[in-house]
């Protein structure tokens, strides 16, 4: 029973570190593109979907630089230059390769480069959860960093939060510093 309690605690603080990813994510994209016409949805779901690994009950192929860089890709394969359609997909593999880079997962290189070092995973749990109280400080930047997006775009006004959830475009870039 108290066995049962403490693995529902594990989970719990697995489930914890979403904001840090979606604020880092967002807001590097911002830095890097500079571009209003990014699409962040998928971007968002990206930086978040290897969470799902806490599911194996630890850092697995989501959490290796090589399925990134293979749904990359395949995204770029599969869709036309210019289009709308890559420009939406793309953010779900740029948000996966963000996930890593702010969740330290280079640490666990056997996990990294998997496949290429070996099928194996080291176990070494999902990196950024096991680090305790590191989790709690990140998450309450991601939370600030979440709320600051979240106003800054208007996205509590129907319309402004419609027009995202169309076009998935966001300013996530601070006003520069005259
Ligand atoms: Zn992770």
């Amino acid at each position: 029973m108290s066995e049962l309690r403490s693995d529902a605690r594990a989970l719990s603080a697995r489930l914890l570190v979403f904001f840090w990813f979606f604020a880092t994510s967002v807001i590097t994209i911002g830095f890097v593109f500079r571009d209003p016409t990014f699409d962040n949805r998928l971007l968002l779901v990206g930086s978040v979907l290897p969470v799902a690994d806490a599911v194996f009950g630890g850092a697995r192929a989501l959490h290796s630089v090589t399925v990134s860089i293979a749904l990359l890709a395949i995204v770029m394969i599969v869709t036309k230059r210019g289009s709308g359609r890559r420009k939406t997909l793309l953010g779900l593999p740029i948000g996966m390769f963000l996930h890593l880079v702010f969740d330290a997962a280079w640490n666990d290189t056997e996990t990294f480069w998997w496949p290429v070092t070996g099928l194996g995973f080291s176990d070494a749990g999902v990196p950024i959860v096991d680090r305790g109280w590191v989790s709690f400080a990140l998450e309450a930047f991601g939370l600030a960093g979440c709320v600051w997006l979240w106003r800054r775009n208007h996205l509590g006004d129907a319309e402004c939060l419609r027009q995202f959830l169309s076009d998935g475009r966001l300013d996530a870039v601070p006003d520069r510093a005259v």
